[in-house]
């Protein structure tokens, strides 16, 4: 086989810049020596990922062809590549206990899954370089206060650091897609808990979020709050304005009742 004939459905949008390509390689800083790259398609990352002898690369697709593909361009990868969803991927048959870095162009319909599942092992994943599409890549990086600020900006930022590192062009993929692109880093804080219950933590803010034009006092009515910290001015504002720590304060005035 030549070459993967690209499918819509997989979010197959081969990227043909070999500099690219190499940039977004050494954009990891080389957190872990165990890297799983997504969705490596025809191979444009996994080449320079396989030239670093500090990376023990393993990688996970989703399509047959790719992996086909891959399996005869990349003899190294052998024994280290598995045909399967990451989305359903249970990362000890990868990587037994050890932590590992995450890279890949994502396929982007299923990007905000990626990283809601980044969250819930992120005790094992201390670096992310990641190919977005432009728009939610600016939604994950952005601070309190700008209209992209939303719920998995908040609950990314709360355990990871977020650079903007590179817009890229439609036109240096192959299809080119609609949109454009751009990549970034999410560095792991030093935060192993959030000063509050993590679960209402999350539920205050996806509430909070989901009705973002009202007051706080408002959008988050079904919660019930110290009667001493009803009638602070927090609650008059929204939830766009809010820091990771006043989201954290917010949480712990709500009255848990067992
Ligand atoms: N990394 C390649 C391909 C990017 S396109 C490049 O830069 O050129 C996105 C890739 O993710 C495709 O190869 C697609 O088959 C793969 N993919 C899509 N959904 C996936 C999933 N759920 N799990 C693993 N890989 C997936």
């Amino acid at each position: 086989m030549d070459f993967v004939r690209p499918k819509k459905h997989l979010g197959q949008h081969f990227l043909k810049d070999e500099n690219i390509a190499e940039k977004i390689v050494s954009s990891l800083t080389g957190k872990t020596k165990n890297v799983l790259e997504i969705g490596p398609g025809m191979g444009v990352l996994t080449k320079y990922l396989l030239k670093d002898e500090s990376i023990l690369l393993h990688a996970i697709e989703i399509d047959r062809d790719s992996v086909a593909y891959l399996t005869v361009n990349f003899p190294e990868l052998r024994g280290r590549i598995i045909e399967g969803d990451f989305l359903h991927i249970k990362f000890d048959t990868i990587i037994e206990n050890e932590n590992f870095s995450i890279i890949g162009n994502f396929p982007y319909n299923i990007s905000s899954q990626i990283l809601f599942k980044v969250l819930e092992h992120r005790n094992r994943i201390p670096e992310v370089v990641g190919m977005f599409q432009k728009e939610v890549a600016q939604r994950i990086a952005e601070p309190p206060g700008s209209k992209a600020y939303g719920i998995i900006s908040v609950l990314l930022q709360a355990y990871y650091d977020i650079e903007y590192l590179f817009t890229v062009n439609e036109n240096v993929f192959s299809p080119p897609p609609k949109v454009k692109s751009a990549v970034i880093r999410l560095t792991r804080n030093n935060v192993q808990k959030l000063d509050c219950d993590e679960k209402l933590f999350k539920s205050i803010v996806k509430t909070a979020f989901n009705q973002r034009r009202k007051t706080l006092r408002n959008a988050l009515k079904t919660f019930h709050f110290n009667p001493e910290m009803i009638n602070n001015e927090m609650l008059n504002r929204r939830a766009e304005t809010l820091s990771i720590a006043e989201f954290i304060e917010i949480t712990n005035w709500v009255i848990v009742e067992n």
